[in-house]
């Protein structure tokens, strides 16, 4: 402690800083409430640390820079664009399916101002939200009708609660899955009022397990696509016809949980066959549940396409109030069917599909495109190579299948404390303005550019940090 008391005199008023030009302008770009606030906050700062006996720079113009940058970072969004290059297309914490520009306007559009949502236009009377996507629903899958619910753990809810509450549903212990997050089938089943009935084993499951679980109690029998993992070995499961079948002769519905739900096949752009609705209704389902921002690659939505009668129970359920979908989302979930009009066009116009549909060597003319960039930007610590890797699709499709794809591989030199430069490295990536996300793995950090969508912009970025 000094004898001498600081002199607090020499900062200067609120006031004084309010009215210089710099101040006039954090008035101008952030308002003069926030403004305020950071500013009384930097001199009481100030003012504590003359009382500690610390210097401090108490110009005006120092105060005023660190209020425009308080404020700045104040305003920046929390939510934000980064750049996935995990090798994970539908990365479900990176916010599953990138849209459409056609889906992107059509949300725009929605959300902009007073739509025809729930509104017939040829009547003048109420009409219902669903009929902006029901026909296309229809047509794209061979279904009789379809409703949408904000995402698919949704759907499979009020398909439950609509159709089997207090009653017995069947499953195969093979299929009991956890999606993630607190998605477990057993889970949603109680909450949603219906009894669980295991059948089978964890390996194998017969016509007869189903067949002998049958019952008067039984609500319907209920097929999950088993998305994020595989039971290998030796192995049974009941086809989707044999179910229907088993399920038409006790009088009750077959559903399937189909989970990533693509919409066509997937073998004419070089990917592995996933089960489509149009197929599993073909089979017999009487009701099928599927992701709108998984392989569709649309916005979060569940869609849930079957029988008119049994469609027509879910709608009254005061459930599908609790779970509806919203405007932009309808207007981006309708754009995005409509591509699928034109399959000719769809891997050009749907980002999903393009990304998961590039070629390796594409893939690495990109990533030899940016290593300069990146290792001028890193310096002369790491080493900055291209490798070949494995992607994977992401969100429970296709878990085993991977996507041959291309890296940076970015290894620190020195050998000593390579895992804590490597979470230094990862964390600097992350705090760049659109922030880098890869993986690290074995000695290095990868950043698979399947999913660079901005080439330049990820270039630009990377240069501005190289003249830092
Ligand atoms: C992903 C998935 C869900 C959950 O879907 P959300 O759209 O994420 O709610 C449910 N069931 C299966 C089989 C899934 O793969």
């Amino acid at each position: 402690m000094s004898d001498t008391q600081p002199n607090f005199s020499t900062i200067p008023s609120l006031d004084r800083i309010l009215k210089t030009p710099e101040g006039a302008i954090l008035i101008e770009t952030s308002g003069r409430v926030p403004t305020v606030a950071a500013l009384r906050g930097l001199l009481e700062e100030a003012r504590a640390a003359m009382v500690d006996g610390k210097t401090v720079d108490i110009s005006e113009a120092a105060i005023t820079q660190s209020a425009a940058i308080q404020l700045a970072l104040a305003a920046a969004p929390s939510l934000k664009r980064v750049f996935n290059l995990t090798g994970t297309v539908l990365h479900t914490n990176l916010g599953r399916a990138p849209l459409a520009e056609e889906a992107i306007t059509a949300m725009a559009d929605a959300a902009r101002g007073a739509s025809n949502l729930e509104f017939d236009l040829a009547t003048g009377k109420r009409g219902d939200r669903d009929v902006h996507v029901e026909n296309l629903l229809c047509e794209l899958t061979g279904a009789e009708a379809a409703t949408v619910v904000n995402n698919n753990a949704g759907a499979v809810l009020l398909l439950l609660n609509a159709l089997a509450l207090r009653k017995e549903v069947p499953v195969s212990r093979g299929e009991l899955v956890e999606i993630g997050g607190t998605f477990r089938i057993p889970d949603i089943m109680s909450r949603a009022g219906a009894k669980l009935i295991e059948v089978g084993t964890t390996n194998r499951t017969h016509p007869k397990d189903f067949e002998d679980a049958l019952s008067a109690r039984t609500g319907l029998i209920m097929k999950v696509h088993a998305s994020n993992y595989m039971v290998q070995g030796f192995t049974a499961s009941v086809a989707e016809d044999k179910l229907a079948e088993i399920a038409h002769g006790g009088n009750v519905p077959f559903a399937v949980d189909l989970g990533a739900g693509a919409l066509v096949n997937l073998e004419r752009w070089g990917l592995p066959h996933e089960p489509t609705p149009r197929e599993t209704i073909a089979a017999g389902a009487d009701i099928v549940t599927f992701s709108g921002d998984k392989l569709l690659g649309g916005p979060q939505a569940g869609l849930i396409v079957g029988r008119k009668d049994l469609i027509s129970k879910l709608k009254k359920n005061p459930l599908k109030r609790a779970l509806r979908c919203d405007k932009a989302t309808l207007a981006a979930l309708a754009a995005t069917l409509k591509l699928y009009r034109d399959p000719d066009r769809l891997a050009e116009r749907l980002p999903t599909l393009s990304r998961l549909a590039r070629t390796a060597i594409k893939i690495r003319d990109d990533a030899e495109a940016v290593r300069g960039d990146m290792a001028n930007a890193l310096g002369h610590e790491f080493d900055v190579s291209v490798s070949d890797c494995a992607g994977q699709i992401g969100s429970g499709a296709l878990p085993i299948e991977t996507l041959a794809s291309a890296a940076l591989t970015i290894t620190p030199i020195a050998t000593r404390g390579r895992g804590a430069a490597l979470k230094r490295l990862s964390a600097r990536l992350r705090a760049m303005p659109v922030p880098v996300i890869g993986r690290v793995q074995g000695d290095a950090l990868w950043l698979d550019m399947r999913c660079l969508d901005d080439i330049e912009g990820f270039r630009a970025q990377l240069l501005k940090q190289g003249s830092q």
